[in-house]
């Protein structure tokens, strides 16, 4: 297969009690799983695909055959978006961040608590699925919402971290109430990981 689910870097409980046990073995043995099954799909059509890495398809979707173009829009970018996913949290995440993003954020947003509350909003009012992210345009961050499985990359941006508002990510354990699932999330964010994104979204 030309693409692979990456294993989950921790354990399916590790990030209790900010998301629980059943919605990440869900979330990452079902529907990531699916995303890069039908990404294998569309490449068993044009074996060529299968050269480039799942950044590349997704930052150049013109150049894919036509009749794969969605199929790997929305399943590219679902596998690359949930890879990003999984290695931006860890447990016992959280906290202030640290690094140059730290800077970076006090110097375009002035704190952490205004940049917190400005993707919270943000991402809160993304209508139905979508994530939003965090990319680096023009020397300065920015929030961005998408909808479905689109990635930044497809907009020549690299997403510095990025949080998963389709409902399968968060109803389980918050139902309705998706504020409080982009509340909790940051108590498990991995900022040496996003440090070293901002390090390629710099680039
Ligand atoms: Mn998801």
């Amino acid at each position: 297969m030309a693409f692979e689910l990456p294993p989950l870097p921790y354990d399916y409980a590790a990030l209790e009690p900010t998301i629980d046990e059943a919605t990440m073995k869900l979330h990452h043995d079902k529907h990531h799983q699916t995303y890069v099954t039908n990404l294998n799909g569309a490449v068993e059509k044009h074996p060529d695909l299968g050269k480039k890495t799942v950044e590349e398809l997704v930052s150049d979707l013109n150049a894919i055959p036509e009749d794969v173009r969605t199929v790997v829009r929305n399943n590219g970018g679902g596998h690359v978006n949930h890879t990003m996913f999984w290695e931006i949290m860890k447990p016992n995440g959280g906290g202030e961040p640290l690094g140059a993003i730290a800077d970076q954020i006090k110097a375009d947003f002035g704190s952490f608590e205004d940049f917190k509350k400005k993707f919270n909003e943000a991402t809160a009012k993304q209508f139905g699925s979508g994530w939003g992210f965090l990319v680096f345009k023009g020397g300065k961050l920015e929030i961005v919402t998408k909808p479905n499985q689109d990635s930044p990359l497809s907009d020549g941006l690299y997403p510095i971290l990025g949080n998963d508002v389709w409902e399968h990510a968060y109803y389980l354990k918050y139902q309705n109430k998706r504020p409080d699932y982009l509340a909790a999330w940051w108590n498990v964010i991995n900022w040496e990981e996003v440090n070293k994104r901002f390090e390629k979204a710099k680039k």
